[in-house]
Protein backbone atom coordinates (compact mmCIF):
# COMPACT_ATOMS: atom_id res chain seq x y z
CA UNK A 1 0.00 0.00 0.00
CA UNK A 2 1.53 3.57 -0.93
CA UNK A 3 0.03 6.80 -0.55
CA UNK A 4 0.51 9.09 -4.08
CA UNK A 5 0.39 12.50 -2.81
CA UNK A 6 -0.34 15.39 -5.61
CA UNK A 7 0.78 18.18 -3.97
CA UNK A 8 2.39 21.79 -3.83
CA UNK A 9 6.25 22.65 -2.84
CA UNK A 10 6.55 25.94 -1.93
CA UNK A 11 9.55 27.96 -0.50
CA UNK A 12 8.78 30.43 2.08
CA UNK A 13 10.68 33.23 2.16
CA UNK A 14 10.46 34.93 5.34
CA UNK A 15 11.15 38.70 6.14
CA UNK A 16 11.11 40.09 9.36
CA UNK A 17 9.79 43.98 9.19
CA UNK A 18 9.25 46.60 11.46
CA UNK A 19 5.63 47.26 9.33
CA UNK A 20 4.42 46.08 6.20
CA UNK A 21 6.18 48.28 2.79
CA UNK A 22 4.07 50.97 2.11
CA UNK A 23 3.48 52.18 -1.90
CA UNK A 24 7.19 53.81 -2.85
CA UNK A 25 8.54 52.42 0.29
CA UNK A 26 11.90 50.59 0.05
CA UNK A 27 12.06 48.95 3.66
CA UNK A 28 15.00 47.13 5.34
CA UNK A 29 14.07 43.31 6.50
CA UNK A 30 15.77 42.98 9.74
CA UNK A 31 15.69 38.63 9.50
CA UNK A 32 15.56 36.59 6.86
CA UNK A 33 14.42 32.58 6.46
CA UNK A 34 13.40 30.25 3.67
CA UNK A 35 11.77 27.46 4.52
CA UNK A 36 10.09 24.50 2.98
CA UNK A 37 6.26 24.97 2.78
CA UNK A 38 3.04 24.23 0.80
CA UNK A 39 0.20 22.05 2.02
CA UNK A 40 1.12 19.77 -0.54
CA UNK A 41 4.89 19.57 1.18
CA UNK A 42 3.84 19.77 4.22
CA UNK A 43 0.83 16.56 4.04
CA UNK A 44 3.74 14.38 2.46
CA UNK A 45 6.06 14.86 5.67
CA UNK A 46 3.92 14.33 8.23
CA UNK A 47 2.59 11.24 5.87
CA UNK A 48 6.53 9.54 5.78
CA UNK A 49 6.83 10.62 9.49
CA UNK A 50 3.84 8.42 9.97
CA UNK A 51 5.53 5.72 8.71
CA UNK A 52 3.59 5.80 5.57
CA UNK A 53 4.86 4.56 1.86
CA UNK A 54 4.34 7.79 0.24
CA UNK A 55 5.38 8.96 -3.28
CA UNK A 56 5.35 13.01 -3.73
CA UNK A 57 3.68 14.37 -7.27
CA UNK A 58 4.36 17.75 -8.17
CA UNK A 59 7.21 20.22 -9.81
CA UNK A 60 9.77 22.55 -8.70
CA UNK A 61 12.47 24.36 -10.19
CA UNK A 62 15.89 22.87 -11.26
CA UNK A 63 17.46 25.16 -8.93
CA UNK A 64 16.26 24.00 -5.75
CA UNK A 65 17.47 20.44 -4.92
CA UNK A 66 17.59 21.50 -0.95
CA UNK A 67 13.96 20.78 -1.04
CA UNK A 68 13.91 17.44 -1.95
CA UNK A 69 16.62 16.50 -0.01
CA UNK A 70 14.56 17.74 2.78
CA UNK A 71 11.56 15.75 1.96
CA UNK A 72 13.34 13.02 1.49
CA UNK A 73 14.66 13.09 4.87
CA UNK A 74 11.31 12.91 6.31
CA UNK A 75 11.04 9.38 4.28
CA UNK A 76 9.17 10.89 1.22
CA UNK A 77 10.10 9.47 -1.90
CA UNK A 78 10.32 12.53 -4.41
CA UNK A 79 10.89 10.70 -7.55
CA UNK A 80 7.89 11.67 -9.19
CA UNK A 81 8.90 15.71 -8.81
CA UNK A 82 9.19 16.91 -11.89
CA UNK A 83 11.98 20.05 -12.16
CA UNK A 84 11.27 22.55 -14.65
CA UNK A 85 12.87 25.76 -15.87
CA UNK A 86 11.20 28.83 -13.86
CA UNK A 87 10.71 29.76 -10.55
CA UNK A 88 9.74 26.87 -7.71
CA UNK A 89 6.21 28.01 -6.42
CA UNK A 90 6.95 30.25 -3.16
CA UNK A 91 5.55 32.68 -0.88
CA UNK A 92 7.37 36.13 -0.09
CA UNK A 93 5.84 36.25 4.01
CA UNK A 94 6.29 39.99 5.62
CA UNK A 95 6.03 39.08 9.48
CA UNK A 96 5.86 42.34 11.15
CA UNK A 97 6.49 42.65 15.30
CA UNK A 98 2.86 42.19 15.99
CA UNK A 99 3.51 38.48 14.37
CA UNK A 100 0.86 39.62 11.94
CA UNK A 101 1.84 38.22 7.95
CA UNK A 102 1.06 40.13 4.60
CA UNK A 103 2.28 37.69 1.68
CA UNK A 104 2.70 37.53 -1.57
CA UNK A 105 2.12 33.63 -3.11
CA UNK A 106 3.21 32.81 -6.99
CA UNK A 107 2.21 29.17 -7.57
CA UNK A 108 5.25 28.50 -9.90
CA UNK A 109 5.82 25.33 -11.03
CA UNK A 110 2.94 23.92 -9.15
CA UNK A 111 0.23 24.65 -11.63
CA UNK A 112 2.66 23.38 -14.19
CA UNK A 113 1.98 19.61 -14.18
CA UNK A 114 1.21 17.46 -17.04
CA UNK A 115 -1.30 15.27 -17.23
CA UNK A 116 1.50 13.19 -18.67
CA UNK A 117 3.66 13.31 -15.87
CA UNK A 118 0.79 12.59 -13.51
CA UNK A 119 0.08 9.31 -15.53
CA UNK A 120 3.25 8.31 -15.24
CA UNK A 121 3.58 8.91 -12.27
CA UNK A 122 0.62 6.63 -11.34
CA UNK A 123 2.04 4.06 -13.62
CA UNK A 124 2.38 1.44 -10.96
CA UNK A 125 -0.26 2.92 -8.45
CA UNK A 126 -3.44 -0.22 -8.08
CA UNK A 127 -6.41 -0.77 -6.03
CA UNK A 128 -4.66 -0.88 -2.53
CA UNK A 129 -3.15 2.25 -2.78
CA UNK A 130 -4.08 5.89 -2.29
CA UNK A 131 -4.14 9.05 -3.87
CA UNK A 132 -4.11 12.41 -2.52
CA UNK A 133 -4.75 15.82 -3.58
CA UNK A 134 -5.04 19.24 -1.72
CA UNK A 135 -5.94 22.29 -4.32
CA UNK A 136 -2.57 24.03 -4.78
CA UNK A 137 -1.99 22.75 -7.69
CA UNK A 138 -3.37 21.93 -11.28
CA UNK A 139 -4.17 18.77 -12.66
CA UNK A 140 -6.65 17.32 -10.15
CA UNK A 141 -9.61 16.79 -12.92
CA UNK A 142 -6.44 14.69 -14.51
CA UNK A 143 -5.37 12.62 -11.58
CA UNK A 144 -9.12 12.11 -10.49
CA UNK A 145 -10.04 10.35 -13.51
CA UNK A 146 -6.54 8.38 -14.07
CA UNK A 147 -6.50 7.18 -10.27
CA UNK A 148 -10.38 6.07 -11.03
CA UNK A 149 -9.41 3.85 -13.79
CA UNK A 150 -6.67 2.48 -11.81
CA UNK A 151 -8.83 1.62 -8.51
CA UNK A 152 -7.11 4.05 -6.23
CA UNK A 153 -8.68 5.51 -2.96
CA UNK A 154 -9.46 9.27 -3.35
CA UNK A 155 -8.87 11.81 -0.39
CA UNK A 156 -9.02 14.91 -1.38
CA UNK A 157 -8.60 18.33 1.41
CA UNK A 158 -9.62 21.47 -0.90
CA UNK A 159 -7.78 24.07 0.63
CA UNK A 160 -7.52 26.74 -0.09
CA UNK A 161 -11.53 26.18 -0.60
CA UNK A 162 -12.22 27.66 -4.21
CA UNK A 163 -16.03 25.92 -4.18
CA UNK A 164 -17.05 26.58 -7.80
CA UNK A 165 -14.03 24.41 -8.46
CA UNK A 166 -13.82 21.90 -5.65
CA UNK A 167 -17.58 21.09 -5.96
CA UNK A 168 -17.73 19.15 -9.07
CA UNK A 169 -14.22 17.31 -7.89
CA UNK A 170 -15.88 16.18 -4.49
CA UNK A 171 -18.53 13.74 -6.50
CA UNK A 172 -15.59 11.53 -7.48
CA UNK A 173 -13.62 11.33 -3.92
CA UNK A 174 -14.04 9.10 -1.21
CA UNK A 175 -12.61 10.79 1.08
CA UNK A 176 -13.10 14.84 1.70
CA UNK A 177 -11.28 16.61 4.25
CA UNK A 178 -12.24 19.83 5.73
CA UNK A 179 -11.88 22.43 8.13
CA UNK A 180 -15.02 24.30 9.44
CA UNK A 181 -14.39 27.35 7.28
CA UNK A 182 -13.94 25.09 4.50
CA UNK A 183 -17.22 23.10 5.23
CA UNK A 184 -19.14 26.25 5.17
CA UNK A 185 -17.70 27.49 1.79
CA UNK A 186 -18.12 24.68 0.09
CA UNK A 187 -21.60 24.47 1.42
CA UNK A 188 -22.97 28.13 1.54
CA UNK A 189 -24.01 27.74 5.38
CA UNK A 190 -23.09 29.75 8.35
CA UNK A 191 -22.60 27.61 11.08
CA UNK A 192 -20.97 24.43 10.89
CA UNK A 193 -23.78 22.34 12.06
CA UNK A 194 -25.60 23.43 8.64
CA UNK A 195 -22.50 22.62 6.98
CA UNK A 196 -22.01 18.71 8.25
CA UNK A 197 -26.00 18.47 7.06
CA UNK A 198 -25.95 19.83 3.83
CA UNK A 199 -22.52 17.90 3.26
CA UNK A 200 -24.42 14.43 4.57
CA UNK A 201 -27.43 15.39 2.18
CA UNK A 202 -25.36 16.96 -0.46
CA UNK A 203 -22.49 13.93 -1.01
CA UNK A 204 -23.75 10.79 0.64
CA UNK A 205 -21.34 8.06 -0.54
CA UNK A 206 -19.03 10.22 0.90
CA UNK A 207 -16.21 9.78 4.00
CA UNK A 208 -15.57 12.96 5.79
CA UNK A 209 -13.37 14.59 8.03
CA UNK A 210 -14.42 17.28 9.61
CA UNK A 211 -11.89 19.11 11.89
CA UNK A 212 -12.74 21.50 14.14
CA UNK A 213 -9.14 23.14 15.97
CA UNK A 214 -9.19 22.34 19.01
CA UNK A 215 -12.87 21.00 19.61
CA UNK A 216 -11.38 18.30 17.55
CA UNK A 217 -12.83 16.06 14.36
CA UNK A 218 -15.94 14.62 13.50
CA UNK A 219 -15.88 11.62 11.29
CA UNK A 220 -18.87 11.30 9.28
CA UNK A 221 -19.00 7.54 6.97
CA UNK A 222 -20.81 4.02 6.75
CA UNK A 223 -19.34 2.99 10.02
CA UNK A 224 -21.46 6.38 10.98
CA UNK A 225 -20.87 9.59 12.89
CA UNK A 226 -17.69 9.69 15.28
CA UNK A 227 -16.32 12.67 17.15
CA UNK A 228 -13.04 12.81 18.74
CA UNK A 229 -11.65 15.66 21.01
CA UNK A 230 -9.02 17.73 20.56
CA UNK A 231 -5.83 16.63 22.98
CA UNK A 232 -5.31 19.37 25.73
CA UNK A 233 -2.22 21.38 25.18
CA UNK A 234 -0.37 24.13 25.28
CA UNK A 235 -0.95 25.48 22.22
CA UNK A 236 1.98 28.05 20.52
CA UNK A 237 1.51 27.92 16.93
CA UNK A 238 -1.41 26.19 14.90
CA UNK A 239 0.39 26.15 11.23
CA UNK A 240 0.49 22.77 9.60
CA UNK A 241 -2.06 21.34 12.26
CA UNK A 242 -4.29 20.75 9.47
CA UNK A 243 -1.39 18.89 7.18
CA UNK A 244 -0.01 16.85 10.31
CA UNK A 245 -3.59 15.64 11.40
CA UNK A 246 -4.18 14.39 7.93
CA UNK A 247 -0.64 13.26 6.90
CA UNK A 248 -1.18 10.68 10.37
CA UNK A 249 -4.87 10.11 10.28
CA UNK A 250 -4.76 8.99 6.47
CA UNK A 251 -1.53 6.95 7.22
CA UNK A 252 -3.84 4.98 9.39
CA UNK A 253 -6.75 4.77 7.46
CA UNK A 254 -4.60 3.59 4.56
CA UNK A 255 -2.93 0.88 7.00
CA UNK A 256 -6.61 -0.28 8.23
CA UNK A 257 -7.14 1.20 10.96
CA UNK A 258 -10.54 1.97 12.03
CA UNK A 259 -11.92 5.48 12.23
CA UNK A 260 -11.52 6.56 15.86
CA UNK A 261 -7.86 5.14 16.02
CA UNK A 262 -6.44 6.88 12.87
CA UNK A 263 -8.48 10.31 13.93
CA UNK A 264 -6.80 9.82 17.57
CA UNK A 265 -3.01 9.43 15.61
CA UNK A 266 -3.73 12.37 13.32
CA UNK A 267 -5.19 14.77 16.86
CA UNK A 268 -2.15 13.60 18.60
CA UNK A 269 0.71 14.40 15.89
CA UNK A 270 -1.40 17.68 15.46
CA UNK A 271 -1.20 18.15 19.61
CA UNK A 272 2.02 18.17 19.39
CA UNK A 273 2.39 20.13 16.22
CA UNK A 274 0.70 22.92 17.85
CA UNK A 275 3.32 22.94 20.98
CA UNK A 276 5.80 23.92 18.41
CA UNK A 277 6.75 27.15 15.96
CA UNK A 278 6.80 26.82 12.47
CA UNK A 279 5.34 24.42 9.64
CA UNK A 280 6.77 21.33 8.33
CA UNK A 281 9.68 21.28 11.42
CA UNK A 282 6.82 21.15 13.71
CA UNK A 283 5.43 17.91 12.26
CA UNK A 284 5.96 15.39 14.66
CA UNK A 285 8.17 11.70 14.31
CA UNK A 286 6.01 8.44 14.85
CA UNK A 287 8.13 7.45 18.08
CA UNK A 288 7.02 11.10 19.80
CA UNK A 289 3.09 10.54 18.69
CA UNK A 290 3.60 7.14 19.93
CA UNK A 291 4.61 8.51 23.49
CA UNK A 292 2.03 10.97 23.42
CA UNK A 293 -0.46 8.25 23.20
CA UNK A 294 1.21 5.88 25.93
P1 LIG B 1 -4.25 24.99 10.06
O1 LIG B 1 -4.79 25.79 8.89
O2 LIG B 1 -3.97 25.80 11.30
O3 LIG B 1 -3.12 24.09 9.71
P2 LIG B 1 -6.80 23.68 9.87
O4 LIG B 1 -7.72 24.87 10.01
O5 LIG B 1 -6.65 23.05 8.54
O6 LIG B 1 -5.39 24.01 10.52
P3 LIG B 1 -7.88 22.63 12.34
O7 LIG B 1 -9.26 22.11 12.30
O8 LIG B 1 -7.65 23.97 12.95
O9 LIG B 1 -7.29 22.53 10.86
O10 LIG B 1 -6.92 21.61 13.13
C1 LIG B 1 -6.70 20.28 12.68
C2 LIG B 1 -6.61 19.36 13.88
O11 LIG B 1 -5.49 19.77 14.68
C3 LIG B 1 -7.81 19.41 14.82
O12 LIG B 1 -8.81 18.50 14.39
C4 LIG B 1 -7.18 19.01 16.15
O13 LIG B 1 -7.07 17.59 16.22
C5 LIG B 1 -5.76 19.59 16.05
N1 LIG B 1 -5.68 20.90 16.72
C6 LIG B 1 -5.82 22.12 16.16
N2 LIG B 1 -5.70 23.10 17.08
C7 LIG B 1 -5.45 22.49 18.26
C8 LIG B 1 -5.21 22.93 19.61
N3 LIG B 1 -5.21 24.23 19.93
N4 LIG B 1 -4.99 22.00 20.57
C9 LIG B 1 -4.99 20.67 20.27
N5 LIG B 1 -5.20 20.19 19.02
C10 LIG B 1 -5.44 21.07 18.03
Amino acid sequence: MAIYNLGSINLDHLYRVDHFVRPGETLASTDFQTLLGGKGANQSIALGRAGARVHHIGAISRNDDWVLNEMRASGVDTDRVAQLDGASGHAIIQLDRQAENAIILYPGANHRLTREQIESSLADAGPDDWLLMQHETNGLADAIELARQKGLSIAFNPAPMVAEAARPLIRDVDLLIVNEVEAMDLTGTRDIKAAESALTRDYPQLRILLTLGREGVVYIGPEGREQQLAFQVDAVDTTAAGDTFIGYCLAALAEGLPPLEAMASGGAAAALCVTRLGAAQSIPRRDEVDAFLQ
